[in-house]
């Protein structure tokens, strides 16, 4: 089969490899119909995870089609259409038990595997571990673009950015970093009854999404009075009660503490390279709400039932389309989004 094989820092080529076997007998193999591309695929690109090794197949994000199950598996069978969600879930480590698979302990620590620890979803077929604890079947009628980015982009900024934040009905929410993960925050936030939704980032393209996924404002990053305007936003002008830092770097971080209200929340979904400071000073006698996590992706199948009832469009995170033996003019064009005005490319089976 082909893959898009990572050779170390810079370098990737779509390519031939042996096609995956079952290992295990909670094992499945599935066909990838079709699979995307993650910011964390191009940190990995960087450099910037070691635990990646040269050889690694990418990818974290897919849809596809059971051709073979291990023997253990009695509830999927081979032509069952499935999710196959960035995070594995053994359903037997005491950590998976409670549902936060983001520290199974059983595939290692961290339930984020795929691309990762092992090979990933960017390739015609891929091997899931604990198939039948982490995988959805897609409900019927639903297109593999409908529920595409339920594996990662949607599940992070509701779960890490709007459950973390506690966000209540009617409170204000800023999402700091209008990217993938924060549009994820923006297509969630009334599923908690955000009543004002403000998306902050300095592409006006990106702002322009953001509009159209939800956000009822927007604020361009760059403006000189950027955190003022944000606080004017706030129905009293005293800060948001929720702030969700969605890029990455110390200077959105510094932003969501400066853009909360006493007794708000900041929820940080962003992957940081470097230390970023805390104002513990500043923010202890406002009462301010600090958490962080990585996606368990515990709530894909409330997700699903929202794509399913008509009442949450995942798809429209989606600008670019595919196939997989264009797989590098796919990162070429993602590499550089802005320029592209890209949020999400679909990579369909060729
Ligand atoms: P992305 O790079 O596609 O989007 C980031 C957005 O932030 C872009 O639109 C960019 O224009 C904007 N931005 C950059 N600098 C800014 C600034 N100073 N002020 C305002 N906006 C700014 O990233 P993404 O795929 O949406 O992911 C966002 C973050 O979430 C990344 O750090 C990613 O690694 C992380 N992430 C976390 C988890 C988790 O489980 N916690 C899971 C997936 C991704
Ligand atoms: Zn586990």
């Amino acid at each position: 089969m082909k893959a898009v094989v990572y050779h170390g820092p810079g370098q990737k080529s779509w390519e031939d490899v042996p096609n995956p076997t079952l290992q295990d007998p909670t094992d499945v193999i599935a066909k990838v119909d079709t699979t995307t591309i993650c910011g964390t695929d191009l940190h990995i690109l960087k450099g910037d995870v070691p635990a990646v090794e040269k050889g690694r197949i990418l990818g974290h994000e897919a849809v596809g089609t059971i051709t073979e199950v291990g023997s253990a598996v009695t509830t999927l069978s081979v032509g069952d259409r499935i999710i196959i969600p960035a995070i594995t879930n053994c359903g037997k480590c005491s950590y998976c038990k409670k549902n936060q698979p983001s520290h199974c302990q059983t595939v290692g620590g961290v339930g984020w595997i795929f691309g990762h620890l092992i090979d990933g979803t960017q390739a015609e077929y891929v091997r899931i571990p604990y198939a039948e604890t982490s995988v959805h079947k897609v409900p019927e009628g639903l297109s593999d673009e409908q529920v595409l980015f339920l594996t990662d982009a949607l599940p992070t900024g509701f779960e890490i950015g709007i459950l973390n934040g506690s966000t209540k009905p009617g409170d204000t929410v800023a999402v700091v970093g209008a990217g993938p993960v924060g549009l994820g925050s923006i297509m969630t936030a009334n599923l908690c009854g955000a009543g004002r939704v403000i998306a902050v980032d300095m592409d006006e393209n990106r702002l322009a999404k953001a509009r159209e996924l939800g956000a009822t404002h927007t604020v361009n990053a760059s403006d000189s009075d950027a955190v003022e305007q944000i606080k004017a936003l706030s129905h009293d002008g005293l800060g948001v009660d929720v702030a969700i830092e969605a890029v990455g770097i110390p200077a959105t971080f510094t932003t969501c503490t400066q853009i909360v209200r006493p007794y708000g929340s900041i929820a940080n979904v962003g992957v940081h390279g470097k230390p970023v400071e805390l104002p513990l000073n500043d923010l202890w006698i406002s009462n301010v709400r600090l958490t962080m996590g990585l996606v368990d992706c515990s709530s894909v199948p409330n997700l699903l039932n929202m794509v399913a009832s008509g009442r949450l469009d995942a798809a429209a995170m989606a600008t670019h389309r595919f196939t997989m033996d264009q797989f590098m003019e796919a990162y070429d064009l993602f590499e550089n989004a802005a320029k592209n005005q890209a949020v999400k490319v679909v990579v369909s089976a060729s």
